[in-house]
């Protein structure tokens, strides 16, 4: 970084990782093997990426920071496995990254996310439906507690209910804030999405089960009741009476719900509602 000029920008989220031990286990327990092409999204200065490369077939990078372009060349210059593009993540086209770079191979995602959007590129990478095994993430010790929340569970949000839809979630292991540079002021964890064949039958219309998961946790620790009636704005009376016909308690809150009872319910405000 020294030779290159090169200074941290705290906008794009750059906390380097510094502690060696760190990598490896993300690429170990990423998928980074042979067979499996790797999408890593936000390379600093290619630290994963390399342990990426040591272990796949093949790694497209994606990275915002046209600053970094040239250490990656410097750092990386011993693999001929290693494709990076200079690009913003959330308006890349990803299928066609995959059909262009891994014809035959099985495809992973592994990053050490830039954490003021962790969020939306989840979203993207599950709702996408691209044809990938898992996405393995460093993430914030408290949205990796939110996205690997069981449904049912106080510490649930509607992350919590798209990351469930379309996925297997498991946190794999904490990482402190001194293992970054600069060090941030929170603890992280590495958490893994497997993602499933199927998704959860029954939904009858699936963008409406999103706005109504989106809709019950806008306003937590309110009832199911007012957060969806407030929220999409629906009458309070036709809400309540899609719960009681769901055969749920009245006063049952958002987080209270399991993935079959929110598709149920969803299900039969659609139907009551006419939305
Ligand atoms: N993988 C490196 C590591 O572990 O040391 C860097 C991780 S750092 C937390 C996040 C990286 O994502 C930074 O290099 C940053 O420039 C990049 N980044 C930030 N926003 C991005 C975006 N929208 N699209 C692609 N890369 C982005």
């Amino acid at each position: 970084m020294k030779k290159h000029g090169f200074e941290f920008s705290k906008s794009l989220g750059q906390n380097f990782l510094i502690n060696p031990s760190v990598c490896p286990r993300i690429a170990e327990q990423g998928n980074a093997k042979q067979g499996f092409g790797i999408i890593e999204i936000g390379t600093g200065i290619g630290v994963l990426t390399a342990e990426l490369a040591k272990r796949a077939e093949k790694v497209v990078a994606i990275e915002i920071d046209k600053r970094l372009i040239p250490i990656l060349e410097d750092t990386l210059s011993d693999f001929d496995n290693v494709k990076i593009i200079n690009a913003d993540v959330m308006d890349i086209d990803l299928s066609k990254i995959i059909e262009e770079n891994f014809k035959d191979l099985d495809v992973a995602v592994c990053a050490n996310l830039p954490y003021y959007i962790t969020s939306p590129v989840i979203m993207k990478l599950l709702e996408s439906r691209l044809r990938i095994k898992s996405v393995t993430v460093m993430v914030q010790k408290e949205a990796g507690r939110r996205l690997c929340a069981e449904m049912g569970t106080r510490d649930m949000g509607a992350v919590t209910v798209a990351v469930n839809y379309f996925s297997e979630p498991k946190i794999l292991f904490g990482v402190s804030r001194g293992s970054f540079m600069p060090s941030p002021n929170v603890d992280s964890c590495v958490v893994r999405f497997d993602i499933k064949e199927e998704t959860p039958k029954g939904v009858e219309d699936e963008r409406f089960f999103f706005n109504v998961a989106r809709g019950a946790f806008s306003q937590r620790r309110k009832t199911l009741a007012n957060s969806v009636s407030s929220s999409m704005g629906i009458k309070k009376s036709i809400v309540s009476e899609a719960i009681v016909k769901s055969g749920l308690n009245s006063n049952i809150r958002p987080e209270q719900l399991s993935m079959e009872e929110l598709i149920n319910f969803s299900n039969i405000l659609k139907n009551i509602s006419n939305l």
